[in-house]
């Protein structure tokens, strides 16, 4: 076996030297710089081996690079992990109900300023009345709380409605 391997090495100088050549070349070329006769055939078919070897270590490669992206996804989940534990000890503010759009809201975690999140139409039971839900979050301490209101008591969704002249 250690011929074959030092006859797949003359190839692959051979053809680091010469680039993409007929096998004839690369024979002739190993003729020529190592005084070694090996038939095309045979230079082809080290070539066909050598491209296999190289095929295999580009997979070995990929499969390494694989690994390590995994790993290191794995890593950054488990340092995720300990957050989630962390936000899940603070209760997170109960959704609350107000009259209207109007009414004043802080956070109710810290009475900082908010952020509007998002708004959307809910139905507490089927066929119960419709309430505008309203998602914010804190700017100071990023707690985020749901407001309920009536439908009615609100206009086209996203705008309180005109008061009543
Ligand atoms: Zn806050």
């Amino acid at each position: 076996m250690a011929e074959s391997v030092g006859l797949k090495d003359l190839v692959r100088a051979a053809k680091e030297r010469l680039g993409e050549v007929p096998a004839a070349d690369l024979a002739a070329h190993i003729a020529e710089e190592f005084n070694i006769q090996l038939k095309p055939a045979i230079v082809l078919a080290l070539l066909g081996s050598l491209q296999e070897q190289a095929a295999l270590d580009r997979n070995r490669a990929r499969a390494k690079e694989e690994g390590e992206r995994l790993a290191a996804e794995q890593a950054l989940a488990a340092k995720d992990a300990p957050r989630e534990k962390r936000k899940a000890r603070t209760a997170p503010t109960p959704t609350q109900t107000a009259g209207s759009l109007r009414e004043p809201k802080t956070c109710p975690a810290c009475g900082g300023d908010y952020s509007f999140r998002g708004r959307k139409l809910v139905c507490e039971e089927a066929g119960g009345p419709e309430l505008v839900e309203t998602k914010y979050r804190c700017r100071a301490c990023e707690n985020e709380w749901r407001v309920r209101v009536p439908a009615e008591s609100v206009g086209p969704l996203g705008t309180p409605k005109a008061p009543p002249a």
